[in-house]
This record gives C-alpha cells, sequence and structure tokens, in this order.
C-alpha cells in the first residue's frame, strides 16, 4: 500500500502548482491503493470524496504549496478515520476485568501476556491472568509460560470444562490476593460459528468485564472485516486489538475495520515477545500507512514558521542571483526556530540517512552569524568584494580566525551555487519543504 501511496503523493509532493486534474488523479490513485489494501469499496470512495472536498474547500489550487497541503490533508483524513486520537483502556472497577475475544490463532494468549506485562510495568498494576480456553490442554500451559516469563501469576483449573466457572473463580481469586487487574484469555476457533459465540457471550454477562477486546490479525485482511462485525454484533465489544503489525504488514485493515464497527483500536501486537506492543496512534499508523516518515509534520512545522511572502521572495532572489549574507542569515535564524537541525534532517525521507555521519551542531551557527554580523551592509549583499583586508577586519571583529571567515565565504559560494541548481529538477520539492 505504502509504494503505491507513496507515488501517488509524489505526483503532488514534487511540483509547485498542480491542477484539478492532478487532484482528481491523484485521489483516484489513492483510491487504488486503499482498495489493494483491502480496504472496503464503499469506504475508500467515501474518504477519497471527503479529502475532495477539504481540498477545494482550502482551495488547495491556488496556495503557493498545494502538493503539501495536499498531502496534509490526505493524511489528516486518514487519521481522523483511524480515530483521531489515541484512546487508552477502561481500569475502573475492583478488580478491572479485561475478556478477550477472537478467532483460534489471532494472538489472545500472547496479547494477554504482553497487556499484563505493560501493565504491571506501570507499577500500580497487579494483574492476574486467567485461562478459561477449555479445549486444548496445551492452551493452559501455553498461558502458564506466558506468565512465567512475566512473572506475572496465572489462575487455571484444569479439568473444569466450564470457561464461566473459571472466569468467576479466577475473579474471586483475583480479589482475595490483591490483583486490581484480571486479564481473561478465551478460547477462539478458526472460523466465526455460533457455539463460540454463545460461550464468549455468557462469559462476558457473567462477569461484566469493563474491557470487552476483540484480538485480530493484520494480516488477514478484509476477512479480519467480517469477523470484527460477526463479533461486534454479538459482543458490541469496547476496542480492537491489531496483532501482526510487524514487518512489512501494512495498516489497511486498521481502516476498514475501524470503519466498520466504529470502535477504537487500542493496542496493537508488532511480534512475538512480550516486550512487542504498542498503544495504537492513529496519526502514527496513517503515516505508516502512507509510508512518508514524518514529511507531514515537516510541513506542518515549516508552515509555521516560514513566511510565505518572506519564501516568494528568496525565490526571486536566489533566481536572480542576488542572495546575500543578508538573506542567509536570515536563512539560518529561521531554521533555527524551527527546532534542532538533526530532528529536522531525520524528518525528511532519505535524508535521514544521509545525514547520519554527519554531525549537525547547533552552536556552529554561532560563529557563522559573529561573522556576518561584522560584515558591512555591502560586503553581506555582495560577497566578491571581500579582499585580503576586509577577511582580517572580519575576523577580529568577530573573534574568529581569517581561515574562519574564508571557510563561510566557500561554504556561501557553494550554497549559493547549489541553490541555484534547486531552482530546477530534482532539488525542488526539498527546497520548498524547508521554505514552507
Ligand atoms: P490465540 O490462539 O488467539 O491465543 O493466539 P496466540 O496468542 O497463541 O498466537 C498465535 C500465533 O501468533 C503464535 O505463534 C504467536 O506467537 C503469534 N503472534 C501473536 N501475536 C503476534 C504478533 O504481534 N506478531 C507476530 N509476528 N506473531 C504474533
Ligand atoms: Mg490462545
Amino acid at each position: 500500500l505504502s509504494e503505491k501511496l507513496d507515488k501517488a503523493l509524489h505526483v503532488l509532493k514534487g511540483h509547485g502548482s498542480i491542477t484539478e486534474v492532478n487532484v482528481a488523479e491523484t485521489l483516484k490513485e489513492v483510491r487504488r491503493a486503499l482498495l489493494d489494501a483491502d480496504v472496503n469499496f464503499k469506504i475508500a470512495k467515501e474518504f477519497t470524496n471527503t479529502v475532495k472536498e477539504k481540498a477545494l474547500g482550502q482551495n488547495v489550487l491556488t496556495s503557493l504549496q498545494p502538493g503539501q497541503l495536499m498531502v496534509k490533508l490526505v493524511k489528516d483524513e486518514l487519521t481522523e478515520l483511524m480515530g483521531g486520537d489515541a484512546e487508552g483502556l477502561n481500569l475502573s472497577g475492583t478488580p478491572s476485568i479485561i475478556l478477550m475475544s477472537g478467532l483460534q490463532g489471532s494472538g489472545k494468549t500472547t496479547f494477554s501476556g504482553k497487556l499484563a506485562n505493560f501493565l504491571k510495568n506501570k507499577k500500580t498494576k497487579k494483574p492476574l491472568l486467567v485461562a478459561c480456553d477449555v479445549y486444548r490442554p496445551a492452551a493452559v500451559d501455553q498461558l502458564h509460560v506466558v506468565g512465567d516469563q512475566i512473572n506475572v501469576e496465572v489462575y487455571s483449573d484444569k479439568g473444569n470444562t466450564d470457561p464461566v466457572a473459571i472466569a468467576k473463580a479466577g475473579i474471586a481469586h483475583a480479589k482475595a490476593n490483591g490483583h486490581n487487574v484480571v486479564i481473561i484469555d478465551t478460547a477462539g476457533r478458526l472460523a466465526v460459528d455460533e457455539a463460540m459465540m454463545t460461550e464468549i457471550a455468557n462469559i462476558r454477562d457473567a462477569i461484566q468485564p469493563q474491557e470487552t477486546l476483540f484480538v485480530v490479525d493484520a494480516m488477514t485482511g478484509q476477512d479480519a472485516v467480517n469477523t470484527a462485525k460477526a463479533f461486534n454484533d454479538v459482543l458490541n465489544f469496547d476496542g480492537v486489538i491489531l496483532t501482526k503489525l510487524d514487518g512489512d504488514t501494512r495498516g489497511g485493515a486498521a481502516i476498514s475495520i475501524k470503519s466498520v464497527v466504529n470502535k477504537p483500536i487500542k493496542f496493537i501486537g508488532t511480534g512475538e515477545k512480550m516486550e512487542a506492543i504498542d498503544v495504537f496512534y492513529p496519526s502514527r499508523m496513517a503515516d505508516r500507512i502512507l509510508g512518508m516518515g514524518d514529511v507531514v509534520s515537516l510541513v506542518e512545522r515549516a508552515q509555521e514558521q516560514f513566511d510565505e511572502d518572506e519564501a516568494r521572495k528568496l525565490q526571486k532572489k536566489i533566481a536572480k542571483n542576488q542572495f546575500g549574507f543578508d538573506d542567509f542569515l536570515k536563512q539560518i535564524q529561521q531554521i533555527k526556530k524551527m527546532g534542532n537541525m538533526k530532528d529536522l534532517m531525520g524528518m525528511i525521507p532519505g535524508a535521514g540517512k544521509m545525514m547520519k555521519d554527519i554531525d549537525i551542531d547547533d552552536d556552529a551557527f554561532k560563529g557563522i552569524e559573529a561573522i556576518i554580523h561584522s560584515m558591512t551592509l555591502q560586503e553581506r549583499t555582495n560577497p566578491s568584494i571581500i579582499n585580503a583586508s576586509r577577511k582580517k577586519r572580519i575576523g577580529k571583529g568577530s573573534g574568529t580566525s581569517v581561515q574562519e571567515v574564508n571557510q563561510l565565504l566557500k561554504q556561501f559560494d557553494q550554497m549559493s551555487k547549489m541553490m541555484k541548481m534547486m531552482q530546477g529538477g530534482k532539488g525542488k520539492a526539498m527546497m520548498q519543504a524547508m521554505q514552507g
């Protein structure tokens, strides 16, 4: 999914101006990409329609950076679609009871352990795991293995075939032993069937959990949506756990499930280990789906800090070869306002890797600023007049050496040339990203 979206957004990202045709083309690509990721047809269509409306409403076409505005719109809308803000667990109740539901193999037992570990690490929580999968003796053993790994007690009753009775006994055990969270692991089947639904509904009704969670394998695509719907129809669950989102698994399932059942996704599982659990953040998932690093927040920050007119003027100056030290100084000040240089470079896809070995020190600007301040107005606008005696004077005035002044002049010269080059071709997108 991310590759296709990348391609679609690339068209927009790279261009300073887009036409209505471009917008329609891009949204068509976005829609195709969503469909490929098993997002329901109706949802994908609704999504692109919303983005289109917003794009027109915000006058994307006449804005200075239409491509970036579109990227931002797509990302914001995707985030909204997946639930906006992250939602936590309801841990009221003494003890708070969390019931797991889902198909066999979805990751219930593993996630029960991860969640117990996650809560245990919060210090104020003392979880108890309860083994209610009565069909496979190995399932009870599996939960004990998990419990041992994370040092969390497991309540089980081998031989007892009534999951409702075990769940109740487990809760009583928790109360008697000072556990303030009870996590109940249940049995699943390979496919949705009535017996399983009846059983999980019976457990739920008997113990009245604060949280009934539906665990689903993110790799199962459109099937995940159907399963989610079937479980939600019976259980009206409180939240979704999306497992197996490690490696290359795309987040397509997150979009569809959220849209179809309208329940928050609360956690994701990203591996088999007990630590592989993350709170679900819709905006991060949108980034992952869009596969564009943190480029959106870079754009946002840049937009906050740069005055659009200023950027336009600057571009004209560069084009006319009139970029001088005063403009350079302004640029430095802008960059400093935006925050740490390294962070900023890391947000540009690809640049992060490139910059890894180069140490950018924010203090590095200090010397540069001092040197520029020691130049006369004439020297700033026309650096070519800076001869040996001027260099000496500037060095003295700024408390730097002639070598340092030389170095800056050389760097400035190179930069001016580079900027000129960036005016056309490949570097344009990056320049725009830096200028907002
Ligand atoms: P259950 O039948 O619902 O209890 O599922 P299990 O917890 O037994 O998990 C089924 C399989 O999926 C096991 O092999 C787990 O190790 C694996 N698994 C569970 N969660 C994840 C995950 O987030 N990532 C990966 N890669 N594997 C997982
Ligand atoms: Mg299990």
